[in-house]
């Protein structure tokens, strides 16, 4: 809590020393701020949007107002009100955004919370006009029909756990995070999105068949018959940048019979020099079978627990559930692993589920209290309701992350740079199988379809990457120094993804950082400007610094720079931050 207070109170003085705290106007090409002189007064506010809240935060820490919106026109007039006003524009939906994306610095905070209602269909067709709202619609059932795509149509402000829930009378499921507060609209379904079957059925960007969004010129249904392009943008290119999503259609899968499986082995003498090379040679070779694993339909974590354990999670859906099938699948590895030198007898523990509700609810069936916590409440509040009170509002870790596929995984050099963090890493087995989702429809980082892994480390940038530099980064468990940003979070997408917000925003009335387009816009004094020409983007560059950036980051970044070199608090855009060696 201390901890907490200190890194606050940090936040604070690094960002209040560049603040122009006395009364101004906003220079060319900027946006106002509460201190200028004409920032909207509280009664313009209110005119415009009764329903707005205004928010008691120190200037420059957090949006000045908030709405909560209850339809696509109350978007519209919220978008309209902060364009005309010149003020920062942020949306958030469960707050769950570590990089901090879902909140500003300043300006009007747009939550989509309460955008609720749920339809389900049999299968979905979609139309140039779009499917009728389904907004304060209570979920109906079906009776889903062998061999046809199912499909629901959910307000943006729907959770994983609101959904699986409505969708369990109909025998469905969907593909949703793993936290079940996590929103499936918002920045999981637009920026990539992992879950327990993302390995069988796809990311969440696979899932879309129609969007409503709001964007800078206002509502627009996106498919792929009408306004193809922003429907290929936001399926991938990340949330909050090319509008506000209101409603979203994705496909459903047929609920099944569930298996999750823990396994875990230790180490014997993990301390000695000699005992940490037989767990790296053990850790090595497991790592080695993860394609083959994946390959057969099993997805989820394989871990290291500090250089003394190893420890896997993963999921058996339908016919590859079972206790008999998910002994029989990891078998030949447990029994090799338990050969190597070094390492001690493994055990295993399965939990059959009857159902995806039944496997959700009980938090999959793992064992191990650590990820228990990530799944369930680790990070628990930081959405909506604390969209007043900063701490909660923050983002949350400093994390790390990298695609690797079947010949990175199979390569002596990967371990040789796990070995640098500690051995404590996840590797999950979250990317599609081969030849699963809708590849060409969408605009995520086309590595995730090479990938079998999608690593997630702590604290400072890895050495990792270097491994397989040709890969990706999962833009939404990222560093937010993440080097080559762009290449990293978008690979070959990256130019049309810049055509495309330019055509539906150019004016960047949506900025998020990392996000398309970030560099045309630049934290200036506690402000956010646009620059003149965005600087051409080095293989070593980072994306822009935010206007609200998290305790850890700024940790992380205190960590590397040390405060006296730091800018304002942060290190001058686009500069190089280097990995950890
Ligand atoms: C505890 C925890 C568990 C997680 N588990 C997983 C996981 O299993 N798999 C996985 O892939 N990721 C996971 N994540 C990461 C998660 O995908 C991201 O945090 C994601 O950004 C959350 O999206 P959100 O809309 O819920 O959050 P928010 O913070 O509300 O929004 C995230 C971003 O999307 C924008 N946005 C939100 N809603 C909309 C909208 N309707 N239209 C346009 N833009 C919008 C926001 O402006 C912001 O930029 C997890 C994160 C946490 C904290």
């Amino acid at each position: 809590m201390l901890c907490f207070v200190v890194s606050v109170l940090t936040i604070q003085v690094l960002l209040g020393a560049a603040s122009p705290l006395e009364s101004s106007k906003a220079p060319k090409g900027c946006l106002r701020l509460s201190t200028d002189e004409d920032f909207p007064s509280a009664e313009a506010w209110k005119s415009a949007l009764p329903t707005v809240i205004k928010n008691n935060n120190t200037v420059n820490v957090g949006p000045d107002y908030r709405i909560q919106v209850k339809s696509a026109s109350d978007v519209e007039k919220a978008i309209k009100f902060a364009k005309d006003s010149n003020v920062r524009l942020s949306i958030i939906t469960s707050g769950h955004d570590a990089l901090a994306r879902s909140t500003a610095a300043s300006g009007l905070l747009i939550d989509l919370s309460l955008l609720k209602g749920i339809k389900v269909h049999e299968s979905f067709t979609p139309t140039t006009q779009g499917e009728a709202s389904v907004l304060g619609q209570k979920a109906n059932v079906i009776v889903p029909k062998d061999g046809i795509q199912a499909a629901v149509t959910f307000g943006a402000g729907t959770t994983a756990d609101t959904l699986y829930n409505a969708l369990h009378p109909s025998k469905l499921f969907p593909m949703t995070a793993g936290h079940g507060e996590v929103s499936v609209a918002g920045g999981w379904g637009q920026f990539g999105g992992h879950g327990a079957f993302t390995h069988l059925f796809g990311l969440g960007v696979d899932q879309w068949l129609e969007a409503k969004v709001v964007t800078a010129e206002g509502l627009k249904i996106a498919n792929k018959l009408v306004n193809p392009d922003l429907f290929w943008a936001i399926r991938g290119g990340g949330g909050g940048t090319f509008g506000v999503v209101v409603e979203a259609t994705m496909k459903v899968y047929p609920d099944a019979p569930i298996t999750g499986f823990n396994w875990w082995i230790n180490a014997t003498a993990p301390t000695t020099p000699e005992g940490k090379k037989q767990f790296e040679a053990a850790t090595a070779y497991v790592l080695s079978q993860l394609p083959e694993l994946h390959n057969k339909g099993i997805g989820g974590p394989t871990y290291a627990v500090a250089g003394h354990a190893l420890r896997g999670f993963t999921m058996h859906y339908g016919n590859e559930s079972g206790t008999v099938k998910a002994n029989a699948a990891w078998k030949p590895v447990l029994d090799k692993l338990e050969t190597l030198p070094g390492m001690t007898k493994f055990q295993t523990r399965p939990y059959n589920f009857k159902n995806f509700k039944e496997f959700y609810d009980t938090t999959f069936g793992m064992e191990d209290e650590m990820m228990k916590k990530v799944k369930r409440d680790l990070f628990k509040r930081h959405g909506p309701g604390a969209a007043g009170s900063m701490p909660k509002n923050y983002g949350l870790a400093a994390m790390d992350t990298h695609l690797l596929g079947a010949d990175h995984l199979k390569s002596p050099k990967l371990m040789e740079q796990l070995s640098k963090q500690g051995n404590s890493w996840i590797m999950i087995m979250a990317a599609p199988r081969p030849g699963v989702g809708d590849i060409e429809e969408t605009s995520v980082n086309p590595s995730w379809r090479k990938a079998v892994v999608h690593y997630v480390g702590m604290g400072l940038p890895s050495t990792v990457r270097t491994v397989a530099p040709e890969m990706g980064a999962y833009g939404n468990e990222a560093t937010n120094i993440e080097p080559n940003w762009q290449e990293a979070f978008w690979g070959s997408n990256y130019k049309k993804l810049v055509d495309i917000k330019t055509k539906y925003d150019p004016d960047h009335l949506f900025w998020v950082s990392p996000g398309v387009k970030a560099d045309y816009m630049s934290v200036q004094n506690g402000r956010l400007c646009k620059v003149s020409s965005p600087p051409a983007v080095k293989a070593t560059d980072t994306a822009p610094i935010t206007d609200n950036v998290t305790p850890a980051q700024v940790s992380v970044l205190i960590e590397r720079f040390g405060k006296n070199e730091l800018i304002g608090g942060f290190p001058a855009p686009g500069k190089y931050v280097g990995l950890q060696s």
